[in-house]
C-alpha cells in the first residue's frame, strides 16, 4: 500500500470532526476524518478511486481508492430525510472517478433551510489501517487543496491481519456475584497480557475483555452464559487462559444450577436462596397465576473473518432478506401494536447507511455475521450515549434484529421459539419483541423480566396481548426455579413465587372476581355514565389512529377526549399534509358517529422526534421544543392543522387542544392562528379551543387560563413528570414516580377549581384516568370527564356507575392531606376496595 494524498472536496471551512452535531461523526464510530462546512455546493473526488455506492438519498457517496483507503462524504447532517431533494448525481456505483471529478453538486441554500446542519463529513471508514497526517482545520479551503494524507500503517499490520486465528469457548459463570469490579479487573489484566484481541460475549452483546468498564456492563450475573472469544496469533491460548481463569470462579464459585452437587457434603454449599416476593415494574396490567418458565437465550458466536467478500455479500443479503421476508409477512396482519413493532424492525432493517457499513466491512475481509454485529453496534452505542431511557429502549429493537439476521446467518433458528406448557408465567432477563411474538400467546400467562423497561417495545407488545407484564424486578427472577407456582400482580408489580394454599386462593378469587366484572362491564359499556347519585361523567377515549376510533366506538366510548395527532407526524420524511391530514380526521369523526372529537394539536419533540424538524441537540429534551413551543416555532405546521382540522365536518364535531401550555401568550398566538384559518376558509361556526394542563406553571395559573382557554384537560402524565421533577421515561424512578402524590393532587385540585371560576369543564386524559383506584379521588377533585385507553373505558364507566360524588369528595379532601402516594392509594383502597382490587 502506497501513501495517499487527498485534496479538499469542496470548498468551504475545515473544521475537526468533533464539531460535527451528531456523536456518529463526532465520535468517530464511522470513521476518523474532518468535516467541511460548506461554501461551495459541488462534491468532488478528493483521489482517484472507484465509487463503491452514491446513497439512494443522494446525500452521501463512498469511495476506494487505489491504496484500499475507503471514504464517506457525507454532505450535511440528517440530510437523509431530505430523500433526493436538491442533490444532483454525477457519478453511478462502480465508477473509476479521477480526483477532482465532480461526484455530487446540491442547492445549498435549500439545504441550509431544511437540513439540521450543513456540516459535510469527510471520513476514512478504514482509517485504523493508515496513519493521518491531516492539514491545520479552523481555516478556509478551496477545491483542490491538501486536505490530508493517509499512510498505511506498516506491513506487518496488513500481515498479521491476514494471518489472524480465532478461537472461542463457552461457559457458565460460576462467581456468585456474576462479573463484578474484581472479577472483571483480573480478566482484564489477563487479557492485556495477550496480543489477540478478546472480547467476552453474553446476551447478544460484546465487551473488549481489556476493558473491565466494558466487562461489569454487561451485566452478567451466577449462571449466565458467555463466550469468551480472541483474534490473532495466540488466540488459543488466549481463550484457554481467560476461560480458565472464569471458571475456576476467581474464588467466588458457587454450584450452577445444572452441576450436580456431590453429597454429602459436610458443609451446605453456598447457594442463594430464591427469592419469594419480588417487585418490579408494571408493564402491562392484569393479574395472573402460572408456573414459572426461564427463557434462557444462548450467545451468538460468529468468526470474525469470513469466506471470500462475494460469498460474505451474498450471505449477508440473504440473511437480511430472510428476516425482512419474515418481518413483512408477520406485518401483514395482527394488532396495530404488533404491526407498528414490525415496522418499526423493518425500517431499521432497510436502513441504507446500516447496510452500507456492513458492507463496507464484509468488503474488508469481515464475515457477513461479524459485520452486521458491528454495524449495529456503532447505532446501539449512539443510541447509548444519547443517554435518553426511551431512545435507549430502541436498542432492545436493534439488538433484536442483530439477533434475527445471525440466527439465519448460522442456521440456528431453533432458538427462536421455545415450546411451552399450558398456563406459563415466562421468566427472562430480557425479552426482545421478536421472541415474545414468536411465542405461543394461548399458553402464555403473563411475563416477568430482571431487566427492561415499561416503555420498551415488550411492554407494549404484552398490554396489546392483555398479557400481564412485570420489567425491572431485578436477578432474582433468574433464580427461581422452572415450575415454580407463581402469582403476578401486574398491577401491584409483584411477583409471589411458590404461595401458600391462602394466598393462591385469594388470587384464585381475584382472578375470577375480575373476570366476572370485567364481563359485566363490557355488557353495560353502552350504558349512560352517571354516578349513583345522578352525577353525569363522560368517559372518553384517547385515540391515535381511525382503528382506534372505531374499537373506541365499540367499546361505549362517548367521544375521543384526546387524539394524539403526533403519530400521523412520526416516522415519515416529510409531515402530512393538510389533505392527507383532513382525511385522517374525517374518518375518526365518522368512526365516532358525531360524538366529541378533541384533536390534540401536534405533540413533538421531547421523545417524539420527526426527521423533518430539525430541533437542535438538546441537553434536556423533556424541557425543552416539544408541544406548542414546536407548533409556534414552526407556524406552518401549526396552521395546515388547524385548517385540516377546520375542514371536518359536521362542524362542531372537532374542538381543539393545546399540548404544554405554560401561559397564555401561547394561547394567544394559537389563537390567533386559528381565527385567520377560519377566515380563510369562511368557518364561522365557534370552535372550541381547550388546553392541557401539563406544566406546573398552567396548573397554577388555570383561573388565568380558563378566562381563554374553552376547556381544560389534565395531562397527568407529564404534569406528574414534571411536578415531581422525574422523567417519566426513567427506569430507576418508575416505581416511585407516581401521580397520585398528593402534590400533583394538588394541582389538579388547584385546576378544577381555576376552571371553575369560569365555568370550565376539567377532564383528565393521561394514564391516571385509567387508574381505577385514582378514579373516585378524580371524581371527589370536581372532574366530570375521563379520556382512557379504549380497551379500559367499560370498567371506568362500570366504577363510576357504583360511586357517589359525597364519598367522593371526602377521599379526595384526604388524599390532599396525605404526605405520599402510597397514603393516597392506602386511602382510596379502604374507601374503594372495588377500585384498588380490580
Ligand atoms: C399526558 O401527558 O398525560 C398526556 C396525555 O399526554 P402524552 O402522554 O401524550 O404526553
Ligand atoms: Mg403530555
Amino acid at each position: 500500500m502506497s501513501n495517499l494524498v487527498l485534496t479538499v472536496p469542496m470548498a468551504g471551512w475545515l473544521t475537526p470532526l468533533d464539531e460535527a452535531p451528531d456523536a456518529v461523526f463526532a465520535e468517530r464510530m464511522l470513521g476518523d476524518g474532518l468535516a467541511i462546512d460548506p461554501t461551495g455546493s459541488t462534491l468532488h473526488a478528493p483521489c482517484d478511486g472507484t465509487i463503491i455506492a452514491v446513497h439512494r438519498a443522494r446525500h452521501a457517496v463512498t469511495l476506494r481508492a487505489e491504496n484500499g483507503a475507503e471514504m464517506l462524504m457525507h454532505i450535511g447532517l440528517d440530510t437523509v430525510g431530505q430523500d433526493g431533494a436538491g442533490f444532483e448525481v454525477h457519478v453511478r456505483d462502480g465508477q473509476p472517478v479521477r480526483s477532482g471529478d465532480p461526484l455530487i453538486s446540491f442547492d445549498i441554500d435549500l439545504l441550509a433551510r431544511r437540513a439540521r446542519s450543513l456540516l459535510t463529513p469527510v471520513v476514512i471508514t478504514n482509517a485504523e489501517a493508515f496513519a493521518i497526517v491531516r492539514r491545520d482545520q479552523d481555516q478556509e479551503a478551496a477545491v483542490g487543496d491538501f486536505l490530508m494524507e493517509l499512510r498505511p500503517l506498516g506491513a506487518a499490520v496488513a500481515a498479521q491481519e491476514a494471518s489472524q486465528t480465532s478461537a472461542d469457548r463457552r461457559l457458565r459463570i460460576p462467581m456468585l456475584h456474576g462479573v463484578h469490579a474484581r472479577p472483571a479487573g483480573r480478566i482484564a489484566q489477563l487479557a492485556k497480557t495477550f496480543a489477540a484481541e478478546t472480547a467476552i460475549l453474553a446476551f447478544e452483546r460484546s465487551a473488549n475483555a481489556r476493558s473491565p468498564i466494558a466487562l461489569m456492563s454487561l451485566g452478567v450475573r451466577h449462571g449466565d452464559e458467555i463466550v469468551v472469544t480472541a483474534a490473532g496469533d495466540d488466540a488459543e491460548a488466549a481463550v484457554q487462559a481467560i476461560a480458565g481463569l472464569i471458571a475456576d470462579g476467581m474464588g467466588e464459585a458457587a454450584p450452577l444450577a445444572a452441576d450436580p452437587i456431590e453429597a454429602p457434603l459436610e458443609e451446605p454449599p453456598i447457594a442463594t436462596t430464591p427469592p419469594t416476593l419480588l417487585q418490579g415494574v408494571c408493564a402491562a396490567p392484569g393479574l395472573a397465576i402460572g408456573q414459572a418458565m426461564r427463557l434462557t437465550t444462548s450467545a451468538i458466536v460468529v468468526p470474525e473473518f469470513g469466506a471470500d467478500a462475494a460469498t460474505e455479500q451474498r450471505a449477508l443479503q440473504a440473511a437480511v432478506d430472510a428476516v425482512r421476508a419474515r418481518l413483512e409477512a408477520a406485518a401483514a396482519s395482527g394488532p396495530t401494536e404488533r404491526r407498528a413493532v414490525l415496522a418499526a424492525h423493518l425500517a431499521f432493517l432497510e436502513d441504507p447507511e446500516l447496510i452500507a457499513a456492513a458492507r463496507s466491512l464484509v468488503e474488508n475481509g469481515k464475515s457477513a455475521g461479524f459485520a452486521w454485529r458491528r454495524s449495529l453496534a456503532h447505532y446501539v452505542d449512539a443510541l447509548r450515549r444519547l443517554g435518553d431511557s426511551r431512545l435507549a429502549e430502541r436498542i432492545d429493537d436493534l439488538i433484536d434484529l442483530e439477533r434475527q439476521v445471525l440466527l439465519v446467518l448460522t442456521g440456528d433458528e431453533t432458538q427462536g421459539s421455545p415450546v411451552l406448557p399450558q398456563g406459563v408465567i415466562l421468566l427472562a432477563d430480557e425479552l426482545l419483541p421478536s421472541q415474545l411474538m414468536a411465542l405461543d400467546a394461548g399458553k402464555l400467562r403473563g411475563l416477568c423480566t430482571a431487566r427492561g423497561g415499561p416503555t420498551s417495545h415488550v411492554a407494549i407488545l404484552a398490554a396489546a396481548m392483555n398479557l400481564p407484564a412485570i420489567v425491572a424486578a431485578g436477578p432474582g427472577v433468574l433464580q427461581i426455579a422452572d415450575g415454580a407456582g407463581l402469582i403476578l400482580d401486574a398491577d401491584a408489580g409483584t411477583l409471589r413465587v411458590a404461595p401458600d394454599a391462602a394466598a393462591l386462593e385469594a388470587a384464585q378469587q381475584r382472578l375470577a372476581t375480575r373476570g366476572e366484572r370485567r364481563m359485566a362491564a363490557r355488557a353495560a359499556a353502552h350504558q349512560d355514565c352517571v354516578t349513583a347519585d345522578g352525577a353525569r361523567i363522560e368517559v372518553m377515549a384517547n385515540l391515535a389512529s381511525v382503528a382506534d376510533a372505531a374499537a373506541a366506538a365499540g367499546q361505549g366510548a362517548e367521544g375521543c377526549g384526546l387524539m394524539r395527532t403526533e403519530f400521523l407526524f412520526l416516522d415519515r420524511a416529510t409531515p402530512p399534509g393538510e389533505d392527507e391530514q383532513a382525511a385522517q380526521y374525517q374518518a375518526m369523526a365518522e368512526a365516532l358517529d358525531g360524538r366529541p372529537l378533541v384533536i390534540r394539536t401536534l405533540d413533538i419533540g421531547g421523545d417524539k422526534a420527526a426527521p423533518y424538524l430539525p430541533i437542535p441537540p438538546e441537553d434536556n429534551p423533556a424541557m425543552g421544543l416539544r408541544g406548542v413551543r414546536v407548533s409556534l416555532w414552526r407556524p406552518h405546521l401549526l396552521r395546515t392543522q388547524l385548517r385540516a382540522i377546520l375542514r371536518v365536518t359536521p362542524r362542531g364535531q372537532c374542538r381543539i387542544m393545546v399540548p404544554m401550555i405554560t401561559g397564555l401568550d401561547e394561547l394567544r398566538a394559537v389563537r390567533a392562528v386559528l381565527d385567520d384559518a377560519r377566515a380563510e376558509l369562511g368557518v364561522s361556526t365557534p370552535v372550541e379551543l381547550g388546553v392541557m394542563i401539563e406544566t406546573p406553571a398552567a396548573a397554577a395559573i388555570a383561573d388565568l387560563l380558563a378566562a381563554e382557554a374553552d376547556f381544560f384537560s389534565i395531562g397527568s402524565n407529564d404534569l406528574t413528570q414534571y411536578v415531581l421533577a422525574m422523567d417519566r421515561g426513567n427506569h430507576e424512578l418508575a416505581g416511585r414516580i407516581d401521580a397520585l402524590h398528593p402534590g400533583v393532587l394538588r394541582m389538579m385540585a388547584g385546576t378544577v377549581e381555576g376552571g371553575s371560576r369560569h365555568a370550565r369543564q376539567t377532564s383528565v386524559c393521561g394514564s391516571l384516568a385509567a387508574d381505577l383506584a385514582a378514579v373516585p379521588i378524580l371524581l371527589g377533585l370536581g372532574i366530570t370527564r375521563l379520556s382512557a385507553p379504549p380497551s379500559a373505558v367499560p370498567e371506568i364507566k362500570a366504577l363510576v356507575r357504583s360511586l357517589s360524588l359525597g364519598p367522593c369528595r371526602d377521599l379526595a379532601a384526604q388524599a390532599l392531606q396525605a404526605t405520599s402516594a402510597q397514603d393516597v392509594r392506602r386511602l382510596s383502597a379502604q374507601a374503594f376496595p372495588f377500585g384498588a382490587a380490580a
